[in-house]
């Protein structure tokens, strides 16, 4: 091989039997964790159970830090901040690594239950971009909470097991589609008709209805009423399992592996990370899928808060010391990427894309039309996090979103750049991104968790 031309190979013609091994035992821990925890509530609290196993504390049993402290805080049950404190003062900066636990879905409206007809449905508003035609005809289920006007939570998971019902949305026979055929896919299915088909047996009484024998069912199993809905969170996901994909066994299949994949590979690092030089941070946002936005997305300033307790706990606390914090520190940005896909290979500028197998995907810049809305990683610090990587031979590869002109996207990098921390994006390439069936390699998954442990060892 030509030394000046940078590696091309696929990252599996590099791995002995053994690193195989140690790639495929841990994305059976990965699909493990995903068949666990599908929405950002049960991401946070199965994140929080495996912490404390690992002897994390929350961030209230400590009246003060010292280097090698493991602490969390869990804002509002949809977001957690992790850290091990470091050797050296947080004043010289802080290494993070973000991924977000939010991952596109169907929502129930505020009012959902009604019957059209003789059956009854429960409406939804789609959450992220989607491509609403996914979301027909396969099989869903309801995850999340509703709270009770007397602070009463009831959590709600149906369709997971065996033995549960499950849901889904239906859509037009073929046979009688010969208009919907002919419309745009964007058009083809209307929002609206997002329902989730609940039941089809009518009440014992003389209205014969189908939606008040539901809220009989519900007000039995749940003790609720159908104003409760208001005050509920209920979350429509995909029902399928995370799963092996491929006769070589080589890739997962699963929902929400956009952002779940760099949600757990970034967990599985700092597990690792015992007294580290510099203190090591890891978070998981809300909401990055619809703009980051409100008290549990990126944008709140509930992350800055805990940066903060750590200065008061570590006791350096000054005025403006945390604005200091931020512009010495670092950040992998962990979201997945838009692997190549051979299928639509058009959309990849082939020579700056990420491809399955390849290892952990860098993005110096996301946006769109120009590089618009994109925090742009400077090349000192590109330079710093590829030496990084070639030190601990771990593959990865540097690529754009897609071709200039065809789209773009964002992340939650931009907004610690704005604080003042460098910032690179660097995760996992996807197939079928937003679907209701991401795949993903596990070469790269395997890549990703080494890249995160060697920047939290950094
Ligand atoms: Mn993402
Ligand atoms: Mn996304």
């Amino acid at each position: 091989m030509n030394e000046l031309l940078k590696n091309e190979k696929s990252g599996w013609e590099e791995v002995s039997q053994e690193e195989k091994d140690k790639i495929y035992a841990f994305s059976n821990e990965y699909m493990n964790f995903l068949n666990n925890a599908k929405t950002e509530r049960e991401i946070i609290k199965e994140t929080e159970k495996i912490a404390r196993e690992n002897g994390f504390k929350s961030l209230d049993e400590y009246a003060e830090l010292y280097p090698g402290d493991k602490v969390y805080y869990i804002n509002r049950a949809k977001n957690i901040y992790l850290a091990v404190i470091g050797e050296d003062s947080l004043e010289s900066g802080i290494n993070i690594v973000g991924a977000h636990a939010d991952s596109p879905r169907l929502d129930l409206k505020p009012n959902p239950l009604y019957q059209e007809g003789n059956l009854a449905y429960l409406k939804t508003h789609y959450y992220g971009g989607i491509k609403k035609y996914q979301w027909t005809a396969i099989p869903l289920a309801i995850h999340g909470i509703i709270i009770k006007e007397n602070g009463e939570k009831i959590e709600v998971k149906i369709g997971e097991d065996e033995n549960d019902p499950i849901f889904t949305v239906t859509d037009l026979l073929p046979h009688l589609a010969k208009e919907q055929m002919q419309k745009k896919i964007s058009e083809a299915i209307n929002a609206e008709n997002l329902s989730i088909l609940v039941g089809s047996i009518p009440d014992k009484d003389e209205k014969a209805s189908v939606k008040n024998n539901i809220l009989n069912l519900l007000n039995k199993k749940y003790g609720i009423k159908e104003e409760d809905f208001v005050s509920s969170e209920l979350e429509i996901v995909p029902a399928f399992k995370c799963r092996t994909l491929g006769l070589d066994e080589s890739l997962v299949a699963g929902y929400g592996q956009d952002d779940k994949v760099c949600v757990y590979t970034a967990l599985r690092a700092i597990l690792n990370i015992q007294k580290p030089k510099r203190t090591a941070v890891c978070l998981f946002s809300d909401k990055e899928e619809i703009g980051s936005m409100g008290n549990t997305g990126m944008e709140s300033h509930v992350f800055d808060t805990f940066i903060a307790e750590l200065l008061n706990k570590t006791r350096i606390n000054r005025p403006n010391l945390l604005d200091k914090v931020f512009c010495n520190s670092k950040m992998l940005s962990a979201d997945v990427d838009a692997g190549v896909d051979p299928l639509y290979i058009s959309v990849s500028d082939t020579n700056n894309a990420g491809f399955l197998g390849k290892g952990v995907s860098i993005n110096k810049y996301t946006g769109s039309g120009g590089k618009y809305n994109s925090s742009d990683a400077n090349a000192e610090y590109v330079a710093e996090i590829r030496k990084l990587f070639n030190e601990n031979k771990i593959r990865f590869q540097v690529a754009e979103l897609g071709k200039t002109d065809i789209g773009g996207g964002g992340t939650i990098a931009y907004i610690l750049a704005n604080k003042g921390v460098d910032v690179i994006d660097c995760g996992v390439p996807v197939l079928s991104m937003h679907a209701p069936y991401e795949v993903t390699c596990k070469y790269d998954i395997y890549s990703a968790y080494r890249a995160y442990e060697a920047f939290f060892k950094n």
